[in-house]
């Protein structure tokens, strides 16, 4: 059985966000409740494979998000270069998922129709669903379809032995969650299916959202496609690197939570 590491690469920060803004209903507005943003990494001695792209430092100043290294050095630092990496996994079109995508000139790029399908279609033409997208994201991924380095998937898919794609959908058009085999059971990066583990436990959703429903059926997927309650990785909390450990700046998703 194929077994990987997984790893969180940490690139950037949104310090003054409120908990009103990661909840649909927050009990309190005004409470600090911080996002940390990151990529995934999944390898093992057969293949390396990245989930999401992040964003660069121009989107980074524009946009009022604090850069602690970019997505490059983040994964150079961790023994990963990008021009080498064959496969690509873009949980969704947002901004801070999808960027840096001409750091991976060889790559195939895995992404769901639906996605696809929704940050180039009528969603677009309203503002607050366009907001977290950026044109030259799209327009870049665009490209990879015509260049053919686009793989589409529709639902379920196995990229790998022990690695699947799973659509969720909820927060954007065709958002996917990747499962991956590991030494403590089958973890999964939910992505933006929960951003927080607070949303997912308390069925509390992200306002940022396409379809309420399936965000919340999607936490119910999640939940079955995980090994238990640890092995679910939300895609911006900073509860990520305070619980699992840190490997010369990597953190560590396939071992145990050490708090
Ligand atoms: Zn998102
Ligand atoms: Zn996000």
């Amino acid at each position: 059985m194929a077994e990987y590491q997984v790893l969180a690469l940490h690139y950037a920060s949104y310090e003054d966000r409120l908990a009103g803004q990661n909840f649909i209903f927050a009990d309190a507005h005004d409470a600090p409740m911080p996002m940390d943003y990151y990529l995934w990494v999944i390898r093992n001695d057969a293949r390396t494979i990245v989930v999401d792209t992040g964003f660069g430092p121009a989107v980074a100043a524009r946009r009022g998000r604090v850069l602690r290294a970019a997505p490059e050095a983040m994964l150079r630092q961790a023994g990963i270069a990008p021009e080498t990496v064959a496969d690509v996994v873009i949980t969704h079109m947002h901004y801070d998922h999808a960027g840096n995508l001409d750091l991976f000139p060889r790559a195939r790029f895995h992404i769901q129709d639906a996605e696809m399908a929704y940050c180039t279609g009528r969603c677009m033409c309203h503002r607050i669903l366009r907001m977290p997208v950026e044109l030259d994201d799209v327009i870049g991924a665009v490209r990879r379809v015509h260049e053919g380095k686009m793989r589409f998937h529709d639902g379920e898919a196995s990229i790998a032995p022990g690695i699947s794609l799973h659509l969720i959908g909820g927060h954007s058009g065709g958002l996917q969650a990747v499962r991956v085999d590991t030494a403590r059971g089958a973890v999964v990066l939910a992505g933006d299916a929960t951003h927080f583990w607070a949303n997912i436990r308390g069925r509390n959703p992200f306002p940022i959202v396409v379809n309420v429903a399936q965000m919340l059926e999607g936490y119910d997927r999640i939940e079955a496609l995980a090994d238990g309650e640890d092995h679910i990785i939300p895609g911006h909390d900073p509860l990520v690197r305070a619980r699992f450990p840190d490997r010369d700046g990597a953190i560590r998703l396939d071992l145990p939570p050490e708090r």
